[in-house]
């Protein structure tokens, strides 16, 4: 019988599930509308229906969830979302649990993302991977021998919150000097809305800037390639990852960064490393892959 696995991403605005095989082919997909009027019961029936119609074929082995946090991945919690302000301790697990007569799993989107390019992506076979999620905010993840570190209850790994800059511009944290106020969507338009009083829509409008030699734009990106560079410096001293893979929506402008990011963390690293640290893009999974792939994970982990 073929084993299956249903990813299921919470995002801002819908939500999505899939139903995947092994290889990470996908078989069938639903989409459900974040509800309008949104509390914990009706996002919970929002995400019931997304997962109901598929689960109809034979051989599903569990439930992969991922959400933004924080949250409380023992207790299966979803502490509170940014993006959706009116959730409050939703109890995903446990619902689920009641709903689903299979194994639950559930971690935080970041960290499905990196399981998923771990597990399914170019670069799986290297034995332990530092990913960063460069989108609206940053994320990462770090996979070790197949197995997904998430820290205390889930919420390890947010890259996009350490200090690239003492005393920096505030973040969306409350704190100051976090990588993601430099290089991410919000970030990005933060930092040229600051120089220029212009508002830009999306990553897209101020790469287009960059494309045109926009100097302020590109003396925010310059920076913003600096403030990466350091802060992966660090965690690659931490954790001493064979690889450090990009993923997300702002890699799609990879061509205007990506080698001179490169390059920038060489210099910054232990000369040791650089001969066999692998830097790259990734590919751009989806977000239910990576959660269906903590389903896959999960099974290996448990034998
Ligand atoms: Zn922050």
């Amino acid at each position: 019988m073929s084993q299956l696995a249903i990813g299921v991403d919470i995002g801002g605005g819908s939500i999505k599930a899939g139903l995947y095989d092994r290889k990470g082919a996908e078989l069938i997909h639903q989409v459900v509308a974040t509800p309008v009027h949104l509390t914990n019961d009706t996002f919970l029936e929002a995400v019931f229906q997304s997962i109901e119609p598929l689960l109809h074929h034979p051989g599903i082995l569990g439930i992969g969830i991922g959400s933004p946090g924080p949250l409380d991945n023992e207790r299966g919690i979803l502490i509170e979302s940014a993006n959706m302000p009116s959730l409050k301790h939703v109890p995903i697990k446990e619902y689920c649990n009641q709903k689903f007569n299979l194994p639950i799993f559930y971690e935080n989107d970041a960290n499905c993302a990196a399981l998923g390019e771990a597990v399914f992506g170019e670069y799986k076979h290297l034995s332990s991977l530092l990913i960063l999620t460069l989108g609206t905010g940053i994320g990462g993840g770090f996979v070790d021998r197949g197995v997904l570190f998430s820290g205390y209850q889930g919420n390890g790994i947010e890259i996009g919150h350490m200090t690239a800059v003492i005393n920096g511009a505030v973040c969306g944290c409350g704190q100051r000097g976090c990588l993601e106020t430099y290089f991410s969507t919000k970030g990005l338009i933060a930092r040229y809305l600051e120089k220029t009083n212009q508002t830009l829509l999306d990553a897209k409008e101020f790469f287009d800037q960059v494309e045109s030699k926009n100097p302020i734009a590109l003396e925010i990106l310059n920076f913003g390639i600096l403030a990466m560079a350091e802060t992966v410096r660090s965690a690659i001293h931490l954790l001493n990852p064979e690889g450090v893979i990009f993923v997300g929506g702002i890699t799609s402008a990879w061509h205007l960064f990506g080698d001179r990011l490169q390059q920038m963390i060489r210099e910054r690293i232990f000369t040791v490393l650089n001969d066999r640290l692998i830097i790259a893009k990734g590919g751009n999974l989806a977000g239910s892959l990576g959660a269906a792939s903590l389903v896959f994970q999960g099974q290996l982990n448990d034998r």
